[in-house]
């Protein structure tokens, strides 16, 4: 599942668990997270296990390419058992990479969260409510309903009939309708393709009124057929009930969700008559937001779900950056969520070597203090050691020329090849993730100089106005140097 699933519409329903199980509409703020990784597809492996050169998107770093194969394959046996991946390397040695195509391997539909650690710092929400929700974000589940779908016999449309989806009155039964109103009144009616849709769209079942706009053949649910006559007020002859149908299909519909789709569907919105306040309200108690106690319920609903086989667990990839940067109560907390039978993989990632594991410093009362516990990479030993740990290396010059044209083509950037050689070499002395951030102002630079293509000059004029952070260290011990000469 990207990050998000996917719908046929966008209101929640509550279905028979009382939880509603159709998603908000996606936010993009994480998607565009993963934007810059969009040339990824896969980890680029041959089927022996071994990383081919330059394969879907991937370009080098072939032993953490598979080494995460073979974790794949303990994934796909089940054998991860809250076993973390922790990877270690350089800044932008494709460790973001890395963790998006390890979920892409598992599936199209499997959810994908990354999130950076110092995120859990707000200041508003709790640091563990925070790393809540990105589980949760990284859990899918994929609902099976099997649903009843009527069918009107819809024989061959004359091209008059196709044109307007009301005149073929009378002539075919539909079976899902047991009234229509149209502007002219109730009347039995031949369903036009497109209407058919709007009518399926509106999940329309046996017993509902629907109108019909006679000119746009717009659908719109108005009542029940019971409460129809009175409710609208009709007369006798225009309620014309028509016969009820055979069920003509029956159709399994899957539907992919997250587990923080279903909290933010559930969480009761702050009043208001929009669809998701009004959906929010049927379910019970007035909750107000996402809380330990709605996502309890969920969990009820979902494992009730499962073992009736109704909907099927879909562990997606949790891809935590900077991991070092989550203190003891992370930690504690990541370490009880692994343990879960609703646990994502989770992947983590770090460019530290030995560093203080945050929260363990201590600055006593008395003036005492202590610098905190160090450790590899940040993490608390006993995490570490449940950790399969895989390293990046830093890419050579054609490694990194080649990524760079594989951006430029995804961006639409046109470039000259010794424009490419020159990032290329600026790549090596600084790092990919620097030349690639490099690429949009380089188009808008020859853009505005009226140029069809970047060329070697705009990459020379970028490099006196931005510096790496290799340069602008040295441009900061040189200051300090004339801070003590004078
Ligand atoms: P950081 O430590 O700063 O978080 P990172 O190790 O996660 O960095 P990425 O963000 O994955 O690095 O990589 C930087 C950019 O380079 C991304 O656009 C990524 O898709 C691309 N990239 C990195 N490695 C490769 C590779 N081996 N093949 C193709 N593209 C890559």
């Amino acid at each position: 599942m990207s990050t998000q699933a996917s719908s046929s519409s966008t209101a929640p329903q509550p279905n028979s668990g009382g939880i509603i199980t159709q998603p908000p509409p996606p936010s993009t703020l994480r998607e565009s997270r993963i934007a810059t990784h969009s040339h990824i597809k896969g980890l680029g492996l041959a089927d022996d296990g071994t990383a081919m050169d330059f394969s879907q998107g991937f370009v080098g770093q072939k032993m953490a390419r598979e080494a995460l194969g073979l974790h794949l394959s303990l994934l796909k046996l089940g054998r991860h058992s809250g076993r973390p991946l922790l990877l270690v390397g350089p800044p932008g040695t494709g460790k973001t990479a890395l963790a998006l195509a390890l979920s892409q391997e598992l599936g199209s539909k499997v959810p994908f969260c990354a999130m950076v650690g110092s995120e859990v710092y707000s200041g508003e929400v709790k640091k563990t409510e925070v790393l809540g929700s990105c589980f949760r974000r990284a859990i899918g589940l994929r609902i099976k309903e099997t649903k009843e779908v009527y069918e009107g016999e819809v024989t061959e449309l004359t091209p008059s009939e196709a044109e307007n989806p009301l005149s073929g009155y009378g002539k075919t039964i539909s079976h899902v309708i047991v009234g229509l109103k149209t502007v002219k009144g109730t009347k039995q009616l031949r369903l036009d393709p497109s209407v058919y849709e709007s009518i399926q769209k509106e999940r329309v079942v046996v017993g509902d009124v629907i109108y019909i706009e006679a000119n746009t053949g717009a659908v719109k649910r108005v009542g029940r057929s019971d409460a129809y006559a009175s409710e609208y007020d009709l007369e006798a002859e225009e309620y014309v009930p028509l016969p009820k149908g055979d069920v003509h299909k029956r159709k399994e519909l899957v539907q992919d969700v997250t587990l923080h789709d279903l909290d933010m569907a559930n969480a009761k919105p702050q009043g208001g008559q929009d669809i998701m306040s009004v959906m929010g309200q049927l379910v019970k108690g007035g909750r107000t937001e996402v809380t330990d106690k709605l996502r309890k319920e969920i969990n009820k609903v979902v494992d009730r779900y499962i073992e009736q086989g109704v909907a099927e667990l879909v562990p997606g990839v949790l891809f935590i950056d900077e991991v070092h940067m989550l203190d003891m109560e992370c930690f504690t907390y990541l370490n009880r969520a692994l343990e879960s039978p609703m646990s994502p993989y989770v992947v983590l990632a770090s460019n530290r070597g030995i560093c203080t594991i945050r929260g363990t410093e201590y600055d006593g009362p008395t003036g005492s203090s202590s610098e905190g516990i160090r450790s590899p990479h940040g993490l608390p030993i006993d995490l570490l050691d449940r950790c399969m740990i895989v390293k990046t290396s830093l890419y050579s010059r054609d490694e990194i020329r080649k990524v760079v044209e594989m951006r430029c083509k995804i961006e639409n950037i046109n470039i000259n090849q010794l424009a490419l050689n020159k990032l290329a070499d600026q790549g090596e002395n600084s790092s990919l993730r620097f030349v690639l951030q490099l690429l949009t102002p380089a188009s808008i630079l020859s853009k505005n100089k009226g140029k069809l293509e970047v060329e070697i000059d705009d990459i020379e004029e970028l490099d006196d106005l931005f510096l790496d952070a290799k340069r602008s260290t040295g441009v900061l011990r040189g200051l300090e140097d004339l801070d003590k000469k004078y």
